[in-house]
């Protein structure tokens, strides 16, 4: 399976909390870097590594560093909410931005936006987008970074839907997607259920 359930209490705390219709946008926007956070830790548990040597105080100690170009690409607008949280754990991390709009009839995602680092060929390439849905959004991300040369491609969700999740199993098997939560399903107007309703509204306040 493709799909890993990050599961933690404080993931589930703070997703009780995200769902409330009642959590202002302020607070929207720290769960959301809270989970990110944790959500990414999980999804960076891999990454190319190399032996490095520190001095200590005392003495030289065998050490590890990070060692492996990482992007970061927000699917917009709802993926920026989980940016800094992956900048914080990889302050090095480049940052494309992939701007996809859901017509709100056909829940079909049109692109209206690319801008990639370059040379993201030997990159490990996150793919930040909350709501995996029908996996339209996700689908269309994911060829834009396989066009653009990359291999190491994950997907990192706060939020995901059977549906959403097939989808991409269907179109990439094997791609590895990370998620908060798998939740039962979606409705007529492609939301997921139970959800909490439109990510991007909820975090920018523009319900
Ligand atoms: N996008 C959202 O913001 N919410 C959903 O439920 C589905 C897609």
């Amino acid at each position: 399976m493709a799909v890993h359930l990050v599961q933690h209490p404080i993931v589930q705390d703070a997703l009780s909390s995200l769902r409330n219709k009642s959590t202002s946008p302020s607070h929207f926007r720290r769960l959301t870097h809270r989970l990110s956070l944790i959500v990414a830790m999980d999804a960076t548990r891999k990454l190319p590594m190399t032996l490095a040597r520190v001095e200590t105080p005392l003495e030289l100690a065998q050490g590890e560093v990070l060692d492996g170009d990482v992007v970061v690409v927000p699917v917009l607008r709802a993926g920026l909410g989980m940016v800094d949280a992956v900048l914080e754990l990889l302050p090095h991390a480049r940052v494309g931005h992939i701007g996809l709009e859901r017509d709100e009839q056909t829940a079909v995602a049109s692109r209206y936006y690319v801008r990639l680092p370059a040379g993201i060929g030997h990159s490990t390439a996150l793919i930040v987008d909350p709501m995996l849905a029908t996996g339209g959004s996700a689908l269309a991300a994911i060829d834009v970074l396989r066009r653009a040369g990359a291999k190491d491609v994950r997907l990192l969700c706060i939020i995901a839907a059977p549906e959403g999740v097939a989808a991409v199993e269907a179109g990439h098997p094997g791609l590895p997607i990370f998620t908060a939560a798998v939740d039962r399903q979606l409705d007529a107007r492609k939301f997921i259920l139970p959800g909490l309703g439109d990510f991007g509204d909820r975090l920018y306040g523009t319900t």
